[in-house]
């Protein structure tokens, strides 16, 4: 069985091709700078040349047109007819408060999607665009929504709510979704997996770092509180994200400054963070971390706002769930930085959080236990793999639709 799975973003769409006998990846890429000058389209067929061309892509049609082509390719395709793709798997950020798992995409389901363009007004037009020109160009092929949003749903009322009139949850629908909700399931599959035990079994904490951030609480297998919400804004700071803040503080600001709603959500959204706390230093770790050892003060505060805020949420879901069996770091930070995974970890001992030193030092994207034999909470990394946990609800869609 293979599976397609396709990202697709406002100007980029990224894809991979899973041969699911042995989860083997048969190709992936990258079309990149969709409707702007210089769009090109990346594909790495596995075991054979890379193909990097620049050619002209008005729109996502083009860009699927060409993803197909490249996988049909005579030199550098790796399947013979799009017959052999036995379904497409879609990243779709947000599933509002209807989907709790992923879903064959028809009619009446795309129908619902386009409700919840609303609550995620950047990410998902673009999602159903491509799933609409998949199902132009690969037509009779099923294609499965994956929804960023669904693993959080299982999150109580007590957890979704925010204390603002019930009418405006009534209303707008306004609560806790979640975001990264395919990562923390995968991640946390993973270790319960390395752990030789059932996930339902463990309380765990996922801390997914990248651009964008946010924890999870996992007990008894369900998400039971994470640190993103509405929006894409709220939790540990991020690259350009302000994460937390007294809400306050947005109307003192647009008074003081005079500033539109379109101004106050660039600095919450685009001009915070680490790049906001820095003062301009970088929205990257790696400059981040660079700077700190060269003395910058600027650097250093910002990452100890980081530090902080993530402790909080660690010692916060660690007493939401009653105890703590397993810490998880994902993504690009939490995958590649280990003086943020020691830093962290420090000072949790009373929680029985002990990381080992010599295990974490030096180790990047690579799964590993870091904690202590004697450390009561196992610490682990696990690099994430997003479009693997989406080609694996497609195949088991597609095989339960198929009876
Ligand atoms: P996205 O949310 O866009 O998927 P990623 O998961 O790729 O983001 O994470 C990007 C972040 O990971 C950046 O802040 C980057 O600096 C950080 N990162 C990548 N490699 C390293 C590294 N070796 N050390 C520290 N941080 C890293």
């Amino acid at each position: 069985m293979k599976i397609l799975v396709v990202n697709s973003g406002s100007s980029s769409i990224k894809y991979r091709l899973f041969d699911m006998a042995d989860e083997s990846l048969l190709a992936n890429g990258l079309v990149e700078r969709i409707g702007i000058q210089g769009s090109l389209i990346n594909h790495y067929p596995a075991g054979k040349d890379a193909f990097i061309k620049e050619i002209e892509i008005p729109d996502h049609r083009k860009g699927i047109e060409l993803v197909i082509d490249a996988l049909l390719d005579n030199k550098y395709g790796v399947i013979k007819s799009i017959s052999e793709i036995t379904a497409v798997g879609h990243r779709v950020v947000h599933g509002g408060e209807k989907y709790s798992g992923s879903v064959l995409l028809n009619d009446d389901v795309m129908d619902t999607l386009n409700e919840f363009i609303e609550l995620a007004p950047l990410h998902n037009p673009p999602n159903i665009l491509g799933i609409k020109v998949c199902q132009e160009l690969l037509p009779g092929i099923p294609q499965v929504g994956v929804f960023d949003t669904a693993f959080h749903q299982s999150i109580p009322e007590q957890a979704f709510l925010y204390g603002l009139p019930y009418s405006f949850y009534e209303k707008y629908r306004i609560r806790r979704y979640g975001f990264h909700g395919t990562s923390h399931k995968y991640v946390a599959q993973k270790a319960a997996e390395i752990l030789g035990k059932d996930l339902k079994e463990l309380k765990v904490i996922t801390c997914h770092l990248g651009n964008g951030s946010s924890i999870t609480a996992v007990k008894e297998g369900k998400s039971v509180d994470t640190s993103l919400g509405f929006g894409t804004i709220s939790g540990v700071i991020m690259g350009t994200r302000c994460g937390d803040i007294d809400p306050a503080i947005i109307p003192y600001l647009m008074e003081k400054e005079k500033l539109s709603f379109k101004e106050i959500n660039d600095i919450l959204y685009k001009k915070s963070g680490f790049m906001g706390l820095s003062e301009g230093i970088s929205s990257d770790m790696r400059d981040l971390e660079a700077q700190v050892s060269n003395g910058n003060k600027r650097a250093k505060r910002t990452l100890d706002v980081l530090y902080y805020g993530l402790k909080k949420y660690i010692g916060a879901y660690t007493a939401a769930m009653n105890g703590l069996d397993v810490l998880v770091f994902t993504a690009g930070i939490g995958e590649n930085s280990p003086l943020l995974r020691k830093t962290v970890c420090e000072g949790l001992s009373f929680f029985g959080i002990e990381i080992d030193d010599k295990k974490n030092d030096g180790l990047k994207g690579k799964k590993a236990i870091i904690s202590t034999e004697n450390s009561k909470v196992k610490i682990f990394v696990i690099p994430t793999d997003e479009e693997l946990m989406i080609a694996h609800d497609t195949a088991e869609i597609c095989n339960n639709f198929n009876g």
